[in-house]
């Protein structure tokens, strides 16, 4: 059978059920954005891991090596934010077609690795036929009783989002349509090659009983809440209306014919906070969240019982799947 008949999930379910005997009783590993690993009485170990491939998920004529950089840490810092934990260290290993690749091309990667202040203690180098090849390891810490898991989501949840959704999406539109650099165009394209992980946001967000589950946006809404739902076996309505879609997105999709919220649902890389949050601590847990970050959660819609893994999205005859790596 090829991957492809599986899928990118199928294969790693594949794997995780060869090395379920292997895992030490109280440690966890596949399944979450981050592996936890018991560290002391009431603290764990946060250990996730990225891989950047040219041509796949960037294309080296079209973001800066600073951005490249910075976005390929940011990526991994959004795992270790979406557990609730701080990122602790980092191993960066590179493969360069040394040939193509100069100094002030690394130089600058670094410094836009360096922006975050998390150490890079360590990695590995070689040379590449095949492109840049880009593997980080993010190390991290968090209370125990902080730590925010995918399958923690109960019927009745509200599902909230930390930031807007899509504009990533519109940014990878732009560049694939080779669009003119006009201001939106441009601020679209650098809101894609500049995400923000939300550590303070999943930091304080660990702390609050309220927030159940939660996990960072990579693939787009409509498939990673999929993976909250699945762990949590329950399904989900989204209203398609709520999605929080920035004016620069409605603008620019206006003017180009994009569908805005199915860029929104589908397009990924936004890198913010998905979580669920009990109903009956929805209005303190708004009211603290706004006043320490001076904007509220975004509610895209509700936990429900059902066929685990199903969403229904209220507001739109269409209905949404993810980003399918393969
Ligand atoms: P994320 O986008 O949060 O990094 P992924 O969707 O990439 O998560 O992966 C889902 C889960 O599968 C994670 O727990 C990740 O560690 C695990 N995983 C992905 N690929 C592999 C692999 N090749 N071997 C083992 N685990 C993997
Ligand atoms: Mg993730």
């Amino acid at each position: 059978m090829k991957i492809n008949e599986i899928g990118e999930f199928g294969l790693i379910g594949r794997i995780a059920d060869a090395f379920k005997p292997l895992i030490p009783n109280g440690w966890e590993g596949i399944g979450d954005d981050c592996a936890m690993i018991p560290w002391s009485d009431n603290r764990s170990l946060l250990v996730t891991t990225d891989l950047l491939v040219e041509n796949v998920h960037f294309l080296r004529n079209r973001i800066s090596a600073y951005e490249l950089g910075l976005k390929s840490l940011a990526v991994n810092l959004s795992d270790v934010a979406a557990m609730g934990g701080e990122p602790v260290a980092t191993f960066l290993s590179l493969g360069l077609p040394s040939d193509t690749v100069t100094t002030e091309w690394s130089d600058a990667f670094f410094e836009g690795y360096r922006s975050f202040g998390v150490p890079l203690l360590g990695g590995d180098t070689t040379s590449s036929r095949e492109g840049i090849v880009i593997n980080i390891t993010v190390l991290g810490q968090a209370k125990n009783s902080h730590i925010k898991r995918r399958s923690a989501a109960q019927a009745g949840d509200w599902i909230a989002v930390t930031g807007p959704l899509g504009d990533s999406a519109g940014g990878l539109q732009a560049l694939l349509q080779s669009l003119p650099p006009e201001a939106d165009t441009s601020e679209l394209v650098r809101r894609h090659h500049r995400p923000r992980p939300h550590l303070a946001e999943g930091r304080w967000l660990g702390g609050r009983a309220e927030v159940h589950a939660m996990m960072d946006v990579s693939d787009g809404v409509a498939s990673d809440l999929q993976h909250i739902l699945r762990a949590s076996s329950l399904a989900a309505t989204v209203s398609v209306p709520e999605l929080p879609i920035t004016p620069l997105l409605q603008r620019v999709a206006a003017q180009y014919g994009w569908d805005a919220a199915r860029m929104a649902l589908t397009g990924g890389e936004d890198y913010v906070l998905l979580l669920t949050v009990s109903d009956a601590g929805l209005e303190k847990l708004q009211a603290a969240y706004t006043a320490r970050f001076g904007s509220p959660l975004h509610l895209i819609g509700r936990c429900e019982n059902g066929p685990s893994g199903t969403i229904r999205y209220l507001g739109s005859e269409a209905q949404f799947t993810g980003f399918k790596h393969f």
